[in-house]
């Protein structure tokens, strides 16, 4: 049994805790928002007055914390306090530079660091199932990896410090692009009079199969299990797509990558955002497009 502290229990850091206290560790959490300790405190975890206290006996500290921001802020505060050895993980999808500065603060207390962010959403945090990618360096996976495992459906090793978020934010910008292309030609197919199982027969065995369609066709028929058969509710929110977009636009800029269709893909997304859909799944951009058709 290890004592884990965990900082930072909302949507994807509750049945992540939860997960652990039925793995048989110690699970000591803190969150601000007093009704995610209760819903915490049913899942078994040990909820404490403050991080501080979390992290007191902790041997591994995990935090999924909304932003960069929120993750140094609680670093700068709980590090110098953490046992000495102590393993911090940072699950949470930040920039890749503020995680850099998050291992060097670890390194600085004699920590060792991961970041570790996933892919799966609530219902991969609730089955254990979640992509963990992971950057850092090797003995901090190594020991990381046994305690990822019951949240876990794989684990990468990435790369050293901040490759786990460059990861992530690749992979979604995939995955934003990817969708509006399916919207966009599910738009075009319905202009032409062509079916939505027809193309959806068509293009999930031909060149233009990928995950968009096949598992997430943002139109409801072809793949029942998909948001589009249930009014596009999340599955993952097109605030979170926003979010991501805007973190590998960032990180484009600061690394010198020429990404045309990232920047695209971030505007649309904020504009399906402004106009007040943040909360509906991201495949719900196909109404969008649908809307601005002639
Ligand atoms: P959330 O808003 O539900 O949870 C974040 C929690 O952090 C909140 O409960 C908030 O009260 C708490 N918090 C903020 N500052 C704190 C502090 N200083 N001390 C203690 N607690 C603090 O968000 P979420 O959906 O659980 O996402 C968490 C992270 O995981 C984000 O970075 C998000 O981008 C990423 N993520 C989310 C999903 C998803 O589907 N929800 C999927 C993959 C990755």
């Amino acid at each position: 049994m290890t004592t884990i502290a965990f900082i930072g229990l909302g949507n994807m850091g509750n049945p992540m805790a939860a997960n652990l206290v039925k793995a048989g560790h110690a699970v000591h959490g803190f969150d601000l928002m007093p009704e995610n300790l209760a819903v915490a405190r049913e899942h078994g975890v040990v909820v404490m007055a403050n991080a501080l206290a979390a992290v007191k006996d902790a041997d591994v500290v995990i935090t999924m914390l909304p932003a960069g921001k929120h993750v140094l802020s609680v670093y700068g505060d709980i590090a110098p306090k953490a046992r000495n050895g102590a393993l911090f993980i940072d699950s949470s999808t930040i920039d890749v530079e503020s995680a850099r500065k998050a291992h060097t603060i670890a390194a600085k207390h004699g920590l060792l660091s991961i970041d570790a962010p996933v892919s799966g959403g609530t219902g991969g945090a609730t089955a254990g199932t979640l992509t963990f990618m992971a950057g850092g360096a090797d003995d901090a996976f190594s020991a990381a990896e046994p305690i990822l495992k019951p949240m876990a459906g794989r684990i990468v090793h990435c790369g050293g410090d901040g490759a786990g978020q460059a990861a992530k934010i690749c992979n979604n910008m995939i995955l934003g692009i990817s969708m509006i292309g399916v919207a966009e030609a599910f738009v075009l197919a319905e202009k032409l009079g062509l079916s939505h199982q027809a193309l959806f027969d068509v293009a999930s065995t031909s060149s233009g199969q990928c995950w968009s369609l096949t598992t997430y066709c943002p139109v409801p028929g072809p793949v029942p299990t998909s948001p589009a058969n249930r009014d596009y509710k999340p599955g993952f929110a097109a605030a979170l797509m926003l979010k991501d977009l805007k973190l590998s636009q960032e990180a484009a800029l600061g690394a010198g990558a020429v990404t045309p269709l990232g920047a695209e893909a971030a505007q649309l997304y904020a504009l399906f955002n402004a106009q007040g859909h943040g909360g509906a799944d991201f495949s719900g951009i196909i109404n969008f497009l649908r809307g601005n058709s002639a």
